[in-house]
């Protein structure tokens, strides 16, 4: 394969939210620059927070495509390359190598290069852990997998009790699978809630049917068997792992960008690289890494105005994150990490507003659980903006 004429302009490299979005943006803002997305998936428009909240409704991966790849070249007159992986960045030449999956290649050049190339699934590795055939779901081609793997019913050992792993618990669950859920935290969503919210979503996921083992991690596999450190066994027809994500550093890394816990950019969203760009998952703003979409958005428009030739430094105010767990309406909007303070809990039952305070008495973060999480905006309004 040969791309011979490499495009002057924008390339991006990853189709997902960050990518489109940003190319969305920057066709607005400019008709005429030039703009490719190169994609190692099949370039198709999804909402992939619709992953965890899909198998309930029923929904086929098909169901989830809001836009082929050909639908959107066209929309937005930009050009699309589905299924080439970028092997590497060639920065003094400004040129990319590609590769498809018959393993044909060539090579693309760039005036300016956006990487969106999001994150990865953080491997599970215990004993057994490499043949006991676990799944996970981080995009549309691994819930084709996923759908075509579960039977009706389905025992499901569930891995991660975090945002992710609790959206999925509460969708299987109402989809008609069994669901026994496995984290090493003593409550859900460790990282995000106080222990009396973390004990609600606790009690909502056990009341909608889930087993939990919290405070447990498994220590093997045997096919269809795993064992818990406290000794206890649980059968599963399939295992689904959500422990996190890991931002997609290694092209970036191996061309020599500055990476941490993810591609390093500026307020510009500029790379240790001028010419080069990152955004989304994979990027790590001066607010760390930001896996989630509302930041990204924000990411997508400041970018655009930039590479369209007003430099627009990102600005993002607090963003609370909603929890997709209908058993418990829940809303996150979490202090910065290592920020100081305490948990101030009121509210009663499954309604829970629990406030993070500095020790000055400002508010730094919030979690709502019920029928407090409708409060979740006024809130956000007297948080600190992530970057201000
Ligand atoms: C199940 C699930 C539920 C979620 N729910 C929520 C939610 O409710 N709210 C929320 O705010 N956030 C949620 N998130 C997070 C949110 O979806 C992500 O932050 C966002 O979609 C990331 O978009 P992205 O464009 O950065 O990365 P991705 O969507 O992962 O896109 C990366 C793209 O890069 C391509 N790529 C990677 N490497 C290469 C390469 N070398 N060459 C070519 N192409 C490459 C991939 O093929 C892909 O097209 C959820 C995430 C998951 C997994």
């Amino acid at each position: 394969m040969s791309p011979a004429s490499p495009p002057d302009g924008v390339v991006i490299v990853g189709s997902g939210l960050g990518g489109y979005t940003l190319a969305r943006e920057l066709r607005r803002r400019d008709g005429t620059v030039p703009i490719t997305v190169i994609s190692g998936d099949g370039g198709e428009s999804y909402s992939k927070p619709m992953l965890s909240a899909a198998f309930a409704q029923g929904k086929s991966p098909a169901d989830l495509v809001q836009k082929s790849a050909a639908q959107i070249a066209s929309d937005l007159s930009i050009r699309v390359m589905t299924r080439h992986q970028v092997e590497a960045i060639h920065r003094d030449r400004r040129r990319l190598t590609l590769r498809r999956p018959d393993g044909t290649g060539g090579e693309i050049g760039y005036e300016r290069l956006v990487l969106a190339i999001g994150a990865d699934p953080r491997p599970y590795r215990v004993e057994g852990s490499a043949t006991a055939g676990l799944f996970t779901v981080n995009d549309l081609d691994d819930y084709a997998v996923w759908r075509e793997a579960l039977a009706p019913a389905s025992r499901v050992l569930l891995i991660g009790a975090g945002l992710i792993g609790c959206e999925f618990a509460n969708d299987l669950l109402t989809g008609g699978h069994g669901v026994t859920l496995v984290d090493p935290a003593p409550w859900p969503l460790g990282r995000l809630l106080p222990p009396e919210l973390g004990m609600a979503m606790s009690a909502a996921l056990g009341g909608a049917g889930a087993t939990l083992h919290l405070g447990r991690s498994v220590t093997a596999f045997a096919p269809g068997l795993a064992t818990l450190d406290d000794g206890s066994q649980i059968q599963f027809d399939r295992a689904l792992t959500a422990i996190g994500l890991i931002p997609r550093t290694a092209l970036a890394a191996t061309a020599g960008l500055a990476v941490a816990r993810g591609i390093v950019v500026d307020r510009l969203l500029r790379t240790s690289d001028p010419a080069i760009f990152a955004l989304g998952d994979c990027a790590e703003t001066e607010a760390g890494p930001l896996p989630y979409i509302a930041p990204l958005l924000a990411q997508a428009k400041a970018l655009a105005a930039t590479l369209a030739g007003t430099e627009t430094p990102l600005v993002l105010p607090a963003l609370p994150v909603v929890v997709k767990t209908p058993v418990l309406p829940t809303t996150v909007c979490p202090p910065i990490p290592g920020a100081e303070g305490h948990w101030r809990i009121e509210g009663e039952g499954q309604d829970l507003k629990a406030l993070f305070v500095a020790p000055d008495g400002s508010p730094l973060g919030f979690a709502l659980c019920g029928k407090r999480a409708s409060e979740a905006r006024t809130l956000a309004a007297q948080m600190p903006p992530l970057l201000g």
